[in-house]
């Protein structure tokens, strides 16, 4: 029997060749694929700057560190998410603040970000959750005539190819930095990566640095070192298969929107629902079910590879021993009783499909 899991990566001759090419040639890393690369993402998203980093987890961590948060300070971000969203902000020392989730959507409520603002607010993380982006326009309403700068940086580790009122998540446009992954299960995949982009020469400048031991090249052999910064390079073996899938893009939107309209007609689920302001990449496609562990166990045993995303990060021990609790977020906790996130890939076919419903259609 043929199985699936909720996610993989494509990957044709195009891509191979690519990699082998940069295998062969003189740079394996520091060369001209990561500049190619950041500014094939700048075209694509029409950011003004890319930072190209080794995982998203790194790219948050820049970020906050570009934004200058440190301890005393509060980061405002979703329960719902992967647990990078959060941590980004315990690795620079800041406390982190979560807020409730919209039911239809499983992204953020901006109503519930307003109720946690503080005067020690620094930064918000929306996370484009299954693919879908935050409503930005209403985050930035939120921040904008405050005292003191509240910095958004959006998590759109799910979100590459999205769109938010005709411009592509990554444009920056609602945000000061937005982060990118290109891990395997991701959208498209550089077998790790990531990138941050943003508008601001200052914060791209920053973010260079910290991406390589917080060192900047002055003359000759000379470089001075002002931060403490990282090796999160990316090499260019990545970064010639990121410049290779990211041609591939458009095709694997349209072809992820086609089987998350083909699930919502034929399988008469609750799902998540597409807002007006929004064309979306699908990463995910969960569904809300009521006897969730039991279909999760019936699924592996009739080769349905399903995934659960995800605990909400509150009820995490970690984040349980700085006192978060259960029922702190009762929507993000009603979500992950019942999500479970069926496959969603671009080398789905028709059949497969055909096949995917009908032994869901077994369980449910
Ligand atoms: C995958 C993911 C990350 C982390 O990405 P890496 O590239 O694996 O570090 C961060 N946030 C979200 C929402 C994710 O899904």
């Amino acid at each position: 029997m043929k199985s699936y899991n909720y996610g993989k990566q494509y990957l044709d001759k195009t891509d191979c060749n690519a990699v082998l090419k940069t295998l062969k040639s003189p740079f394996l890393t520091c060369g001209p694929k990561v500049q190619e690369f950041e500014r094939a993402i700048c075209r694509y998203t029409g950011a003004k700057y890319c930072v190209a980093v080794n995982s998203a987890t790194s790219g948050l961590h820049i970020a906050m560190l570009a934004a200058g948060i440190g301890p005393g300070d509060e980061v405002i971000t979703s329960p719902i998410t992967f647990l990078a969203s959060a941590n980004c902000a315990r690795y620079v020392g800041a406390d982190v603040k979560f807020a409730d989730i919209l039911p239809h959507t499983a992204n953020i409520d901006p109503k519930e970000i307003k109720k946690r603002l503080t005067s020690k607010t620094k930064a918000i993380v929306p996370v484009h959750f299954a693919g879908q982006s935050c409503d930005m326009e209403a985050i930035c309403d939120l921040v904008k005539n405050r005292r003191k700068k509240v910095y958004i940086i959006e998590d759109a580790a799910h979100a590459i190819g999205s769109e938010y009122k005709g411009s592509k998540v990554g444009s920056c446009k609602y945000s000061d930095m937005t982060v990118f992954s290109f891990h395997p299960v991701k959208t498209i995949t550089c077998g790790e990566g990531g990138a941050v982009t943003t508008n601001s020469k200052e914060l791209y400048q920053k973010l260079l640095a910290y991406r390589s031991h917080g060192s900047h090249h002055t003359e000759d052999w000379k470089y001075d070192m002002v931060e403490l910064g990282f090796n999160y390079r990316m090499t260019d073996i990545q970064a010639a298969l990121g410049i290779s899938q990211l041609k591939k893009l458009d095709k694997f939107k349209k072809r992820r929107r086609e089987i998350v309209a083909y699930y919502n007609k034929y399988l008469g689920l609750k799902h998540l629902e597409e807002e007006t302001f929004s064309n979306a990449c699908f990463h995910l496609y969960p569904v809300l079910v009521r006897a969730r562990k039991e279909i999760y166990h019936a699924a592996r045993k009739i080769g349905l590879n399903l995934q659960v995303h995800y605990i909400p990060v509150h009820l995490q021990p970690y984040y349980r021993k700085l006192g978060y609790k259960k029922g702190d977020y009762p929507y993000a906790e009603d979500y992950y009783a019942h999500c479970i996130s069926l496959p969603l890939y671009y080398g789905l076919t028709q059949a497969d499909l055909k096949e995917i419903v009908k032994r869901i259609k077994t369980l449910v």
